[in-house]
């Protein structure tokens, strides 16, 4: 596939503000779906079809493909191309999809791949994991940065907020790093193929609103102890500092050093009692 010509035949050039980095093989696409272990005759979502080259290889392994692209141009050239006839192409917006409708006109959990523009791999993937009791996995290629730190172990410096809700509600697996070079124009950056597989924990906040907050406000202040960065939550240091005793925690364990069951164990240690 060469996107530049595809691009030129159409009077179009890449939007950098959409984070257009075209899939120059698509065997490698293929390579991704592979490993992905798509169950037998399923219906997978693709955000963000671009050129078509990952639509192409999900076109050819699985029953349905439900492709959204935000760009109105791409659309008209890749319908001119021609796709497959299992291919139903949709112009929308990713960020306002309702994964629950989807899932609800599919009457099915939704497998989800994409290469995703850069600029909104964060935001999509809290919108997802709200979403998650619709979802089955999905396989995304993000920028590698990103990827390590989804992956990260507590301790580690790249552990943050997103290790810890995925590491809740998910298991995340790379299946493969891609260098610029597998992509035109070829971003600054390497890629990483990650695989999110949602899961129904044994351990899980029982308040999940609150078990957010304080992991946000945890992470907020990363450099201070743990016990003095909830105080503006208004727990007592005191109170912190016994919760982690009983969870056999030292007192002034920082953040990162948490791992995500037991931010889930001293949530529930901490739940606000309202009256
Ligand atoms: N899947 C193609 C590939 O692998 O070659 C294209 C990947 S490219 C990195 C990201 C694609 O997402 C672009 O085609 C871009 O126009 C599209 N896109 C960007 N923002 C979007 C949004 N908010 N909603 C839907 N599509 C979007």
């Amino acid at each position: 596939m060469n996107p530049r010509k595809i691009l030129q035949k159409y009077g179009l050039s890449p939007q950098k503000s959409l984070g257009q980095n075209f899939l120059v093989d698509v065997n490698l696409a293929r390579r991704l779906v592979a490993l992905s272990d798509l169950p037998p005759q399923a219906t997978v979502i693709e955000l963000g079809a671009g050129l078509g080259a990952l639509t192409l290889a999900l076109a050819e392994a699985s029953e349905r493909v439900i492709a959204y692209e935000i760009d109105k141009g791409l659309i008209k050239a890749l319908k001119a191309e021609g796709l497959p006839d299992n291919v139903c192409l949709r112009q929308g917006d990713i960020l306002k999809l309702d994964w629950a409708d989807l899932a609800r006109e599919l009457d099915q959990k939704l497998i989800i791949f994409g290469n995703l523009p850069y600029y909104l791999t964060s935001p999509l993937l809290f919108s997802l994991l709200k979403a998650r009791k619709h979802l089955s996995f999905c396989t995304f290629m993000v920028q590698k940065e990103v990827a390590d730190r989804l992956l990260a172990s507590p301790g580690s410096r790249k552990y943050g907020l997103l290790s810890v809700f995925l590491g809740v509600w998910a298991e995340i697996r790379a299946l493969m790093n891609l260098s610029p070079r597998c992509f035109w124009p070829p971003p600054k950056v390497s890629s990483t193929a990650i695989k999110i597989t949602f899961r129904l924990p044994d351990r899980r906040p029982k308040d999940e609103q609150w078990f957010m907050t304080l992991v946000k406000v945890a992470f907020s202040q990363r450099r201070k102890t743990l016990a003095n960065a909830l105080k503006s939550l208004g727990i007592p240091r005191q109170k912190t500092e016994a919760a982690l005793i009983s969870l056999g925690l030292p007192v002034n364990i920082r953040p990162e050093a948490l791992s995500p069951t037991d931010f889930v164990d001293l949530s529930e240690k901490l739940t606000p009692i309202f009256d």
